[in-house]
């Protein structure tokens, strides 16, 4: 019983592609989504960090890097991103 259990976990960790990757949206560079900074827009359509995981709609991310948050991308590239129309402003506290 346990040793099946083992070979699956073997076989998914030699899956590739298995962890969930996402790309950063001011690098392009693709990394492991636990690893990475979520993004979600609030009420007042600012750009949050979605710190507990229960940011509601739509979802980007960023390298937990401080240049990546610093280079969010503005105006109708983050529009595009979020799939929302109107002013997206980025929040005060995200480029810290
Ligand atoms: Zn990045």
């Amino acid at each position: 019983m346990s040793l099946i259990r083992t070979e699956i976990q073997q076989l998914m960790s030699k899956h590739k592609g298995y962890a969930p990757v996402r790309t950063c949206i001011s690098c392009g560079a693709r990394n492991n989504k636990k690893k990475m900074i979520r993004l979600v827009l609030d009420d007042d359509g600012f750009v949050v960090r979605d710190v507990d995981g229960k940011g509601r709609g739509r979802g980007a991310y960023v390298c937990p890097d401080i240049a990546c948050l610093r280079a969010v991308p503005k105006g109708n590239k983050l529009s595009r991103v979020f799939r929302k129309n109107g002013l997206i402003r980025i929040h005060p506290d995200l480029n810290v």
